[in-house]
């Protein structure tokens, strides 16, 4: 049965299709085991916010994390030590330089980020290991949560790296003499391996990208794996620094935070929107799959993901300014029509953000004849409201007090409650009718 849900993933399936085809590239080799892939594998994935499921492809065939694991890896180290603790040990500036160049900052000997392997090992290095918790089961519980489901380790892939990666070692002795890192960056190598040899499927990329788009909750499950800001450094990192020495260029032309891996796989991650994946093990020259780098490129036009592009407006949030509708009849139309002169309405709709509560103050100045004695924010079709909103629209109806004008908010969810009330916390009413019929009484008399 065809679904009306199925044209996304006939979307994802088209690209596969206008991609196959490309063939540039080849699999890594300087870890003898990837050179097994199978070349031809492309899988495309994509998880939305509530949790839907779309692929395409070899979206269920297996394959190493490789340098896709840092940005995790990075998000629980800054969980454990906070972003002044991680910064202190690893920068966050783009390199411009390859994923496993050896270049340590002069002074510090901080590498540069925790995208490219130097800063990578000693991210690894600064997870916690402790005797009830060894570091790895750390960072495999973390990837697993990331992921939504137990992930485990290629113990093939993870051998093949132990017997070639003096690179890397090489790079962590180098790390370990330039500086005063409190942790071992050689002890952690091997760890480093390992997180590299976690097996995923691009689904599983997909949801990890998409926990990360969701400020850090698992969209699939609802776990919250990681909190609001430090997902939301991650991403920070990987927009810089995810695509190594091409990530201007990345930035530049499809415009989401991003991160390969050798192995072929490729995450991109749109905030508060999609988790994005692709596997194939063809590599361009600095490390990423090739085609995963074009599909997610036209994916990202296609559904106009660019972070920088203007975004659509969203609905209004003010859906009425004027003066009251529903007053409770006075005894003449006279007295009912001066009354109305005297109470606005203002009416908000949708998640309000400070975006939006700017709206809505500007629009409680603007509303009704100058200067009604009275005014009620109607805030009944309001489905959500941050902190910052919150905040704005409360001292915003206090200073309304404080210029003479009487204000009332109908907000039967209690959007506009703050804990502990106070001065600022505007008077609620249930319903509309009620509130205006207060103001209106109210309307003629002096406000102290
Ligand atoms: N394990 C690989 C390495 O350290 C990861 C590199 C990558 O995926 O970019 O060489």
């Amino acid at each position: 049965m065809s679904s009306a849900a199925g044209a996304v993933t006939d979307a994802l399936h088209e690209l596969r299709t206008r991609f196959a085809g490309v063939r540039d590239g080849v699999p890594a080799d300087y870890i003898p085991q990837l050179a097994m892939a199978d070349p031809e594998a492309f899988g495309l994935a994509l998880i939305s916010m509530d949790g839907h499921r779309y692929s395409t492809g070899e979206a269920d065939v297996p394959f190493t994390m490789q340098s896709v694991s840092k940005p995790f890896v990075y998000a629980l180290a800054l969980c454990e030590l906070g972003l002044d603790g991680v910064s202190r040990w690893v920068n966050a500036e783009p390199s411009g330089e390859a994923y496993n160049a050896i270049s340590l900052e002069p002074g510090t000997g901080r590498p540069d980020n925790a995208m490219v392997n130097a800063g990578a090992i000693v991210t690894t290095a600064l997870i916690p290991d402790t005797a009830d918790t060894p570091r790895f089961d750390r960072i495999l519980d973390c990837l697993s949560r990331f992921a939504g489901r137990q992930l485990d380790v290629d113990e093939a892939v993870y051998a093949s790296e132990v017997a070639t990666g003096d690179r890397n070692r090489a790079l962590a002795y180098l790390i370990r003499s330039a500086g005063p890192l409190p942790v071992d960056p050689v002890g952690a190598v091997e760890t480093y391996f390992r997180q590299c040899a976690v097996r995923v499927t691009t689904l599983d990329l997909a949801a990890m990208a998409a926990t990360l788009a969701n400020g850090g909750v698992n969209p699939l499950n609802g776990d919250v794996v990681v909190e609001e800001p430090v997902a939301a450094q991650v991403l920070a990192v990987m927009a810089t620094c995810g695509m190594y020495d091409t990530s201007g260029d990345w930035l530049l032309r499809v415009g989401l935070p991003a991160k390969s891996g050798v192995s072929g796989g490729l995450i991109a991650a749109g905030p508060a929107r999609f988790g994005l994946a692709a596997y194939s093990p063809r590599l361009d020259p600095t490390g990423t799959s090739v085609r995963g780098r074009i599909a997610l490129g036209a994916l990202s036009e296609r559904l106009g993901l660019h972070l920088m592009h203007n975004p659509a407006l969203a609905a209004s949030t003010v859906t009425l300014v004027t003066t009251a509708d529903d007053l409770p009849s006075a005894p003449t139309e006279e007295q009912e029509r001066a009354l109305r002169e005297r109470v606005a309405v203002v009416a908000a709709q949708g998640a309000l953000d400070f975006t939006a509560a700017e709206r809505v103050l500007y629009a409680l100045d603007e509303s009704g004849p100058e200067e009604t004695a009275s005014v009620v924010l109607d805030l009944r079709q309001v489905t959500g409201i941050d902190t910052v909103a919150r905040s704005m629209l409360c001292s915003g109806l206090a200073r309304l007090t404080e210029g003479g004008r009487r204000t009332a908010v109908v907000d039967p969810a209690g959007h506009l409650e703050v804990t502990g009330g106070g001065p600022t916390a505007p008077r609620r009413f249930t319903s509309r009718e009620e509130a205006v019929e207060r103001a209106a009484r109210e309307a003629g008399r002096p406000t102290t």
